[in-house]
């Protein structure tokens, strides 16, 4: 590579970062008090006047060494299109939630691995997240794009404010530079359809938002009754008590995704974002024809989406293997992916999606690349794993207090590991410390008490991990890229293999 001026003045120049135009020169360098931003231009021109910091004269021209904050990250993606976040639309894609903000190059080593085969999703948080480690939508958008923007990724990421679930939680994803969505209804998912009485679930049809679903009981009766939707392999038919539940299950959902897909257009512009709509943190699994339903009904309601996740068969639960009959599983997503190419066609989502192993081979072939891989924590499992390598003693602090706050912080996910089963911190020694992160239930441990590590505040008032842990990352680029290589591989590998003719 040729000599930037950059590194002709004595900066220390992260390689890939470099960016070469007439009138700049732009890179991410590193000085003793981290990392800064580094534009190099003639200072006359006005759209270098966004970027602060510290400036110097260079001939004719002005350096400015700046912080990595919002206002630079505005100011670069005005510069650099690339940075600017993508439509990914109907690639097959995936998902890389990133709650500590500094797993972007991991991930890009390892979507670069797949030769262009997927497209990578790299500012993903749901509400949930940015409320328990205290960032913003902004921050999530931002730190992506430093990621991007220090490996030299051109070839555009999407983003995913995930699991939105009122018109607030969309309007703070926008302003904070979001273009791509999932609508999370779950709310409004009554699963207690699947066993209720007949009379119940009457009552509850009869009591559905017919205005906003532009619908009336007759005409719902006359677009699904007596006929069948061909899929492919099968025609997918509902008698009167399977519309009812259906639509008793899942009315209010198509409702109140629609408002927010309302919202959206009214704020943004049809055609500027992407939706995605999951139900998959729901009791019941979504049954065929209930997808027929959701799907047909978004669909007659004029909702544009490029993702659906049910909620399929068996446990996805967070940080370990698929849990569930595999067979059975796969029952169920070949007609769900034939559902999803026959009504759309739009891409099948499998949230929780990390550590699946099992299921990738059978997801990738039965979807044919109409897929999303939605994967959130896994990535901060591996900066656990990064700090276990590197400093066990603070790994050994971190998980005595997971383990403490585990029954509390469990609440709202999918697990069933139990503290009585995972390795005692004491029983760990050095060597051994990046082992707790391939055991069962530490892992589940460590997964769902991320905010409280990440809040956890001393007696004086400062923090009691978070500055600790995000220096061993700072400290360990490449051991914690490392280590998202190599795992991601392993998720991506079944995809595009899959691809291959
Ligand atoms: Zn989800």
């Amino acid at each position: 590579m040729a000599m930037s001026t950059l590194s002709s003045l004595g900066l220390d120049v992260v390689p890939a970062s470099i960016v070469t135009d007439p009138c700049a020169e732009f890179g991410l360098v590193h000085v003793a008090a981290g990392a800064r931003l580094a534009v190099l231009a003639d200072p006359r021109s006005a759209g270098f006047a966004g970027f602060e910091g510290e400036s110097s004269q260079h001939g004719n021209r002005v350096l400015v060494l700046g912080p990595l904050n919002g206002r630079n990250a505005a100011a670069l993606r005005a510069q650099l299109p690339w940075l600017r976040p993508a439509l990914i639309g109907l690639r097959t894609s995936a998902g890389f939630g990133d709650r500590l903000g500094r797993a972007t190059p991991g991930h890009i080593r390892a979507i670069r691995a797949t030769g262009g085969a997927v497209a990578p999703v790299f500012a993903q948080q749901s509400m949930r997240e940015m409320g328990r480690t205290g960032r913003t939508p902004a921050d999530v958008v931002d730190d992506a794009m430093w990621g991007v923007f220090g490996e030299g990724w051109r070839d555009g990421f999407g983003t995913d404010g995930d699991h939105l679930k009122t018109t607030d939680d969309m309007d703070r994803c926008v302003a904070g530079g979001f273009i791509g969505f999932t609508v999370d209804p779950g709310e409004h998912v009554w699963s207690g359809a699947d066993s209720a009485l007949p009379a119940a679930v009457r009552a509850a049809v009869a009591q559905l938002p017919w205005d906003l679903l532009e619908d009336r009981e007759p005409a719902l009766k006359s677009r699904f009754l007596g006929r069948g939707f061909d899929v492919g392999s099968q025609a997918i038919r509902f008698d009167e008590a399977q519309l009812a539940r259906a639509a008793a299950k899942y009315g209010r959902a198509v409702a109140h995704v629609v408002r927010l897909y309302c919202h959206l257009v009214g704020t943004v512009g049809a055609g500027t974002f992407e939706l995605e709509v999951s139900v998959d943190e729901t009791d019941s699994p979504t049954s065929h024809a209930e997808h027929v339903y959701v799907a047909s009904e978004l669909k007659r309601l004029g909702v544009s989406f490029v993702g659906l996740a049910p909620r399929y068969v068996g446990r996805f639960e967070k940080g370990v293997d698929y849990i569930g009959d595999l067979k059975a599983f796969e029952q169920d997503i070949a007609v769900h992916a034939e559902i999803a190419r026959a009504l759309g066609p739009y891409k099948l989502s499998l949230h929780s999606g990390s550590d699946k192993f099992a299921i990738y081979p059978i997801v990738a072939t039965h979807c044919r690349g109409l897929v999303h891989l939605k994967t959130a924590g896994t990535s901060y499992l591996e900066a656990l794993r990064t700090v276990a390598a590197v400093a066990p003693g603070l790994f050994r602090e971190i998980y005595d207090l997971c383990r403490g706050r585990y029954e509390t912080d469990r609440a709202s996910y999918q697990v069933s590991a139990t503290v009585a089963s995972a390795p005692r911190p004491d029983e760990i020694p050095d060597d051994k410390a990046v082992s707790v992160l391939d055991q069962f239930d530490a892992r589940q441990i460590l997964h769902v008490t991320f905010g409280s590590v990440l809040t956890e505040h001393s007696a004086d008032g400062s923090r009691r991990f978070y500055d600790r842990f995000m220096a061993v990352l700072d400290a360990h680029p490449d051991v914690y890229a490392g280590y998202l290589e190599s795992h991601f591989g392993r998720h991506l590998a079944p995809f595009v293999s899959a691809l291959e003719p």
